[in-house]
């Protein structure tokens, strides 16, 4: 079978695709691990219109479903390599499975930077995580540290702090940027304290993390002793496909994409965190409207194909 499009990724804005390619009788298929993709990681979103207080894993699963329900197929599979052949794309994934299609929407979202400590990945599920909503139930009545300064580290230092004995925040700038209705959130809690304008410059522990070295003394101490960290320090987008494929990126690999949200390869467009557009303002409502905008071109796109 040669589906009208195949869409990378399992976010918002792929459902979204799908969403739209279906009501508008296109064969689609989406692909990812995650159903859902990063809004999983979100402890709750009360900014998506509609659907005021909802947790995102269960967001994405509402999403898979209307996808679903329309006749979209899933395969729960990531996509390793992406050529054209005779005009059609040929989909290769890790788990030795090919696919064809005559369009694609890259919706590959993003990836967590990491703070590139010599210890990180030896500490990884031994008290390192990336995820605080995935992770943070281990933490009860734990210690637990908090890098970043943003919207995801503040979130998540106020949801630690419900599950957690004691937080530490820390951050390398001078304050908070996260969304002032977080922040203030943050504020109310006695048990989480700030640390700035420092960094973390080790982590140690015998067999897990027991305690984190300081850019600089706090209250005295080089050191402080937590049973977990939890790095919320931003993220890039995922490059594998657009270098393959030879997709014109910006200097941070954000895809390029016009007002249709196409690429500047033919037949291949792209929606999401993965691109540049919507001004750079990444979330998921601007994730669902460049994913329906996708579809929308593809549609119009293959209509004008068949007339030749
Ligand atoms: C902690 C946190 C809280 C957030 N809270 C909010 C909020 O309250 N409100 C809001 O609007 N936004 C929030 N966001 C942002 C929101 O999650 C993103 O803007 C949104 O998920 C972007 O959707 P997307 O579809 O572009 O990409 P993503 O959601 O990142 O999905 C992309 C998916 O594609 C998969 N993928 C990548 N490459 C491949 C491949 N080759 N093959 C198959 N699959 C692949 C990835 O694994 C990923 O699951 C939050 C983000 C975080 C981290």
């Amino acid at each position: 079978m040669i589906y009208d499009i195949a869409i990378v990724g399992s976010g918002p804005a792929a459902y979204s695709a799908s969403i739209y390619a279906s009501r508008y009788k296109l064969s689609n298929i989406i692909f990812g691990k995650i159903v859902g993709g990063t809004i999983t990681e979100a402890h709750k979103v009360c900014n998506y219109p509609g659907l005021p207080d909802i947790s995102g894993v269960e967001l994405g699963l509402t999403f898979e479903k209307q996808s679903k329900d329309l006749g979209a197929e899933i395969a729960y599979e990531s996509v390793t390599d992406i050529k054209k052949v005779d005009g059609t794309f040929h989909l290769y994934t890790d788990r030795n499975n090919q696919y064809e299609a005559k369009t694609v929407i890259l919706t590959t979202g993003t990836e967590r930077n990491k703070l590139m400590l010599p210890d990180e990945d030896k500490y990884l599920g031994k008290g390192l995580s990336y995820c605080a909503t995935c992770d943070a139930m281990f933490y009860r009545d734990k210690t637990v540290a908090v890098v970043g300064g943003k919207n995801a580290a503040v979130m998540s230092a106020t949801m630690l702090s419900d599950i957690a004995k004691k937080v530490y925040l820390i951050y390398r700038g001078t304050e908070l940027l996260g969304e002032p209705m977080w922040v203030d959130q943050l504020m109310t809690r006695t048990n989480v304290e700030i640390i700035l304008k420092t960094l973390p410059i080790g982590l140690e522990g015998e067999n897990r993390l027991e305690r984190i070295k300081l850019s600089q003394p706090y209250n005295g101490e080089q050191y402080v002793s937590a049973d977990g960290i939890f790095i919320e320090i931003g993220s890039e987008p995922n490059a594998l496909l657009s270098n393959l494929l030879g997709i014109d990126v910006d200097e941070k690999k954000y895809i390029k994409v016009d007002q249709t949200q196409a690429t500047n390869i033919e037949g291949i467009w792209a929606a999401g965190d993965c691109t540049t557009a919507s001004n750079g303002f990444r979330q998921v409502v601007t994730a669902v409207g460049e994913g329906g905008m996708a579809a929308n071109a593809i549609f119009k796109y293959l209509a004008q194909k068949s007339r030749g």
